[in-house]
């Protein structure tokens, strides 16, 4: 029988980086808030159970509204992000599974997927990919092979590594884990955080993934699949002319 599974989708990043005064999220792609063509995706998904939206604090009622207007019930609750990324992802996993963890899973998901709210082109396909995949020893994340070479420079722009391109691979979301690993990943990165906190000469390293901190914090193995190379995040304007024509091959055209 299949796990049952939560899809955490993230939408509490103000998205600096657009220059925009609305968060990224909210903007319009082919008639629609960013976000929604996530959230039309997992309401059809027959592999989604159950959706997390985090959303910023100051947008708790824009999220509502979509949620509302769009009959999106599969949208258990709608929790607050943090200051950073994997902040965000800790308030999500939190309330999947509640202060007691994921272990028990009476009721309570077996399997969390962390998907980007800035990522419209979520699809079946991917999310298959990275449930067939996981294991409690082993994370999966959608990713594509990177088709540039990529090098390694220090901060004054001087190359200090060179990866070999075949073996470098570019992530994306989701990022899908057993329940149970995620929330004590999730447990130890706050904890590393309120000790920071209170202690400033605590360095905490720069969490961008999921999959970093499961494995920074637990050491499970991160498996990569294939996400998609159409499976874009939104993050400078430039972008959304690309997801522009990537909705209009989609869907033949665009309103
Ligand atoms: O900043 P970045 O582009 O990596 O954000 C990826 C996703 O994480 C976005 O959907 C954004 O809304 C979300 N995010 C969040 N909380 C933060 C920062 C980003 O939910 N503090």
């Amino acid at each position: 029988m299949r796990k049952k599974n939560a899809l955490i989708l993230l939408a509490g990043g103000r998205g600096k980086r657009m220059g925009s005064d609305i968060p990224k999220q909210f903007l319009d792609l082919g008639g629609m808030p960013i976000i929604r063509h996530s959230l039309n995706t997992i309401q059809k998904s027959e592999l989604i159970d159950e959706c997390i939206l985090v959303s910023g604090a100051d947008d708790i009622r824009a999220i509502r509204d979509i949620v509302d207007r769009g009959g999106f019930d599969k949208v258990s609750h709608i929790v607050t992000g943090g200051e950073e990324r994997y902040l965000s992802v800790v308030n999500g996993v939190l309330a999947a599974c509640g202060k007691d963890g994921c272990e028990a899973f009476d009721g309570k998901p077996e399997v969390i997927l962390v998907h980007d709210g800035a990522r419209p082109f979520l699809d079946d396909d991917i999310i298959a990919r990275c449930l067939d995949n996981v294991s409690a020893d082993q994370g999966c994340v959608a990713a594509v092979p990177s088709k540039d070479t990529v090098k390694i420079a220090d901060e004054n722009g001087i190359v200090t590594d060179e990866p070999p391109r075949k073996n470098v691979w570019l992530m994306q979301t989701p990022q899908c884990f057993d329940a149970d690993v995620i929330y004590k990943a999730c447990l130890a990165a706050r904890k590393a955080y309120e000790e920071s906190k209170n202690n400033p000469s605590v360095k905490l390293p720069e969490i961008t993934d999921d999959a970093q901190m499961v494995n920074m914090y637990l050491g499970t193995k991160i498996k990569l699949v294939m996400g998609s190379y159409e499976n874009i995040k939104i993050t400078t304007p430039e972008d959304i002319t690309v997801a522009e024509k990537i909705l209009e091959a989609k869907i033949g055209h665009i309103s």
